[in-house]
């Protein structure tokens, strides 16, 4: 049986959330700069999501953020999008955005 406490743990949902909404406002300042032609050094930060355009990574990422923000919001947040299974906490610090388990890697 998974450990899933972590998900019935309102604070921290809501601090997840909000790292969500930090990363989202960060990402759409990189956009902007991207889409006003400056370059702009995307780093580690930024999953690739299999985009080599800087544009479309931003907003393949963005979108990944919003999705993860509506989760949080409706009780989803944190939960394998293909099984359910609860996604471990660990990986959910490093990265709240993430929307599947282990076993269902994206792509
Ligand atoms: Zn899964």
């Amino acid at each position: 049986m998974p450990d899933e406490t972590h998900l019935r743990d309102s604070n921290r949902i809501r601090a997840w959330k909000r790292t969500l909404l930090a990363k989202g406002a960060d990402v759409a300042v990189l956009l902007q700069q991207v889409l006003d032609g400056k370059d702009v050094d995307l780093g580690a930060g930024i999953p690739e999501l299999g985009a080599s355009d800087k544009e479309l990574r931003l907003r393949r990422f963005l979108e990944l953020i919003d999705r993860g923000i509506k989760r949080a919001e409706n009780g989803r947040f944190g939960r394998c999008a293909v099984c359910g299974d609860p996604i471990p906490a660990a990986v959910l610090d490093e990265a709240p955005w993430t929307e599947r388990c282990e076993k269902h890697p994206v792509g």
